[in-house]
């Protein structure tokens, strides 16, 4: 190949290449959906509205509805997860929360997307609700709360786009925490925010118990009938270390 750069460049920090190395190599080719909604070539689809081959619930097959492309949770059938496992990954979601409004607060719209089967980026009807406010739509649950309110009326589909990285360890010791990146319909709520730790309820999360690198993505079942559709996901692997 000709030598497209330069080789007489500084060298980069925290790197083998130069500035404009010729040498470096070219990023992979990834085919790109039709819209950023649809999957590119390289994603791992979970669900395409069809069924819920992917996913399994409490002690075997999951057990939400499936109907007119979409999936509904299941009131009392518990949180289903994916049966693949997944490390840091940028994942694509939809969602829409039950057009008919009831309860209000955390009691509305409720469910929530675990990553890595540990970290909850919160589901909610949040348009018009009041809650607190590290438990609203697109919230690190109980961290962080969204850096705005870019909630579409009840019943709406909404998107989210999440970029997770899980922690690292050494060890026992935390090396880095899990980031979190969501944009909610589009719109910026969690910019490379640092979890404390796996998502808890009423309690201060912490790194005191290392976890596996990989884990499933996890959706939950809070007793609303939320649904979901159009979920991919790509693995990062090999891009952040
Ligand atoms: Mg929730």
């Amino acid at each position: 190949m000709a030598n497209v750069g330069y080789s007489d460049t500084p060298e980069l920090p925290e790197s083998n290449w130069k500035v404009h190395d010729g040498a470096r190599p070219q990023p992979r080719v990834v085919t790109p959906g039709a819209t950023a909604a649809d999957p590119p070539s390289d994603a791992v689809v979970l669900f395409d509205g069809s069924d819920l081959s992917k996913w399994q619930g409490r002690g075997g097959d999951a057990q939400w509805k499936v109907e007119n492309g979409y999936m509904e949770v299941v009131r009392g059938t518990g949180d289903i997860q994916t049966r693949g496992q997944f490390g840091d990954i940028q994942l694509h979601l939809e969602f829409a929360c039950p057009a008919e409004v009831k309860g209000d607060s955390q009691g509305r719209g409720n469910s929530g997307v675990f990553l890595g089967g540990r970290y909850e980026v919160q589901v909610l009807d949040g348009y018009d609700n009041p809650t607190y406010a590290d438990g609203t739509t697109g919230a690190v649950y109980g961290q962080y709360p969204p850096l705005v309110n870019a909630n579409r009326k009840p019943g709406e589909w909404q998107t989210y786009e999440i970029v997770f990285t899980g922690p690292r360890w050494d060890g026992e010791r935390l090396v880095r925490p899990a980031h979190i990146t969501v944009l909610f319909n589009g719109v910026l709520v969690q910019n490379h925010a640092a979890a404390h730790g796996p998502t808890g309820h009423r309690n201060l999360a912490n790194y005191n118990n290392p976890h596996p690198a990989e884990g499933p993505l996890r959706l939950q079942d809070h007793g609303d009938p939320v649904r979901f559709r159009n979920i991919w996901i790509r693995e990062l692997r090999g891009y952040d270390e």
